[in-house]
């Protein structure tokens, strides 16, 4: 089932043109897109995660030497 992006009636599946206002669809190319933007933007985010868990990361080892350190 699929809205139309005009005008909000329901429209079948795969339809490229709505039958209320006849606005063309997104078709499969544009939520293609959307969907490979949306895996970008979800890359990017991870990367993102994954540079923060390394701060943290060399946050304790460093803070483990300077114990180390203390304690000689
Ligand atoms: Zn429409």
């Amino acid at each position: 089932m699929a809205f139309c992006v005009h005008c909000g009636q329901m429209q079948n599946d795969g339809t490229r043109f709505c039958r209320f206002c006849g606005g063309q669809q997104p078709g499969d190319q544009l939520i293609a897109r959307l969907r490979m933007e949306a895996e970008s933007i979800r890359y990017r985010m991870q990367q993102m995660q994954a540079q923060q868990m390394q701060a943290q990361q060399m946050q304790r080892s460093n803070y483990g030497q300077q114990q180390n350190q203390q304690r000689w």
